[in-house]
């Protein structure tokens, strides 16, 4: 959907792939036309470059626009793409292939004098060798998959009888995930920040930064609520960081949109972490603030345009918040659910966006990501921002599966966030606040509405039943009878 909405705003007629399950997805409707890839298992589907290779020649596409899951970071499909023809919109292989191990990045970065978290810049042999690096390097530590995403293969480990446990299950973890078992050692940075940079580069050498994303609300590794600016950024190491980031890109001749993330620790040293070689979740926050559409310059870089604007073109204006929207039970374990969409409210007004591909009566699928939307608000202040991010999240609505909105909701309100002083330790260190009973009063007057909504329907229809009938039989005193309360429910 983020895609094909920049597409139609610049003329450009889009096809849609979409697996079985994916049928009543939003997506396939709004595409000009759509191509089923395969059955829900996205390995037959998604993940299946033949298929969709087929499919890009079936309707004569000039590009392919990968999004951000699935085949986005791979290789494989960018040269296979390239091969058949086909535009492909995101990074060069090359690229893909250096910064996609995390060890060849790290050896890569080392080389091009961009500071890395310290650790090993080999693969460890087996678990003896990771508790005899351990020790050197010093404890505690992350034993981390090369070829790691999405937070998984990743272990911290405190003591050092922990160590071979913890390569082993790092290492079964990034088999099963990753077809690829290899492991190796950072230290540990305590109380770190994720800070990451949204880079931009085109095909003749030009490459600029769009500062930064601070994205330290994490659980398991996995990011919950993204801000930009950081609040723990000063002018001095944003240059500093942007500059850094810059050379990372140009290190691996990148082109298209693509992020350096570092870890950052409170005395604001701070160390690359990593590349991610795509779009992200959590751009729309950077294009609030920059006011630049991240997709259309994906696409006009990959039709060979150069960049529209240099590094002093761009600055950043206001604060803007994403929150992540998942079908998934905060109250047991943030077990994904899934169901039918009841009822959707989603937030409308002043600096809101809603980018997501759901609506009322669609059934969440169990076979993918429980993420079915996101939400970002701008303001002028990060005050002004975090207030209207409360105000969305009482407008947002869902019921008929659970959400974490309310979770969310409870985000706003702790000291920590509010005060913008936090690192990715801030969920487990607000447990307690987050896991609290807390009825907003979103959820009281939601109560409420399913109870008028009842109440109203029974009425309506007895009163249509007891009510004087047109001559072909149209019931004639509903609105009449009930007059202005009509405006107040929704059915
Ligand atoms: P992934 O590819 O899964 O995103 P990353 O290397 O980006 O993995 O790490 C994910 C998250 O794990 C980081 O945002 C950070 O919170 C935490 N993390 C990773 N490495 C370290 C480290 N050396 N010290 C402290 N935290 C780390
Ligand atoms: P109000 O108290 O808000 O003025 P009305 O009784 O005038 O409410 O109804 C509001 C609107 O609903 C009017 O535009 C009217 O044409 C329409 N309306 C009223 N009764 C009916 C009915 N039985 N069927 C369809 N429309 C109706
Ligand atoms: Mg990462």
């Amino acid at each position: 959907m983020r895609v094909m909405r920049s597409c139609k705003e610049m003329g450009i007629k889009t096809v849609a792939v979409y697996s079985e399950a994916d049928r009543t997805s939003k997506h396939v409707f709004y595409a000009d036309e759509a191509c089923c890839i395969g059955p829900a298992a996205s390995r037959e589907s998604y993940l299946c470059i033949d298929k969709i290779i087929e499919a890009a020649k079936r309707f004569n596409a000039d590009a392919i626009h990968p999004g951000y899951g699935f085949l986005s970071e791979n290789a494989e499909f960018a040269a296979r793409c390239k091969k058949e023809g086909i535009i492909f919109i995101g990074a060069p292989a090359e690229a893909m292939i250096k910064m996609g191990d995390k060890i060849m990045a790290r050896q890569t970065m080392i080389a091009a004098g961009v500071p890395v978290v310290p650790g090993t810049q080999e693969a460890l042999k087996d678990a003896d060798e990771a508790v005899k690096v351990a020790m050197q390097i010093g404890l505690p530590v992350m034993l981390k998959a090369s070829a790691g995403g999405g937070g998984k293969g990743i272990r911290l480990v405190w003591k050092k009888e922990e160590i071979a446990d913890a390569f082993n299950t790092a290492q079964s973890e990034a088999i099963s995930s990753f077809n690829d078992g290899t492991i190796y050692i950072e230290k540990f940075i305590e109380t770190p920040h994720h800070i990451e940079f949204q880079v931009l580069a085109d095909q003749h050498g030009n490459c600029v930064h769009l500062f930064e994303r601070e994205c330290s609300i994490q659980r398991r590794n996995q990011k919950v609520v993204e801000e930009s600016p950081s609040p723990l950024m000063t002018p001095e190491v944003r240059a500093k960081m942007g500059e850094i980031a810059v050379r990372a890109a140009k290190a691996v001749k990148y082109e298209g949109a693509g992020t350096i993330e570092f870890l950052v620790d409170d005395h604001l040293n701070f160390y690359f972490l990593e590349m991610n070689t795509r779009l992200q979740v959590e751009h729309p926050i950077t294009e609030e603030v920059v006011g630049v559409d991240l997709v259309k310059e994906q696409i006009n870089v990959a039709n060979g345009l150069p960049l529209r604007f240099k590094q002093e073109d761009l600055s950043q204006r206001g604060h803007a918040i994403e929150c992540r929207i998942c079908a998934e039970d905060a109250e047991n374990n943030f077990m994904p659910d899934t169901g039918v969409i009841k009822q959707l409210q989603e937030p409308l007004g002043i600096g809101t966006r809603v980018d997501s591909f759901v609506y009322e009566g669609y059934e969440i699928p169990v076979h993918y990501d429980p993420m079915i939307g996101k939400l970002i608000v701008w303001a002028v202040t990060r005050e002004f921002a975090i207030e209207r991010m409360r105000r969305v999240l009482y407008e947002y609505r869902i019921t008929g599966l659970k959400t974490n909105i309310s979770y969310l909701r409870k985000i706003m309100d702790v000291p920590a966030f509010v005060e913008g002083k936090y690192n990715t330790k801030f969920i487990a260190e607000n447990n307690d606040k987050l896991s609290e009973e807390k009825l907003y009063e979103a959820e009281k007057s939601e109560v409420e509405d399913i109870a008028i909504i009842a109440s109203y329907m029974d009425y309506i229809v007895n009163l249509e039943e007891n009510s004087p009938k047109t001559s072909d039989n149209r019931p004639i005193s509903r609105w009449r009878e009930f007059g202005k309360r009509t405006s107040m429910v929704r059915i």
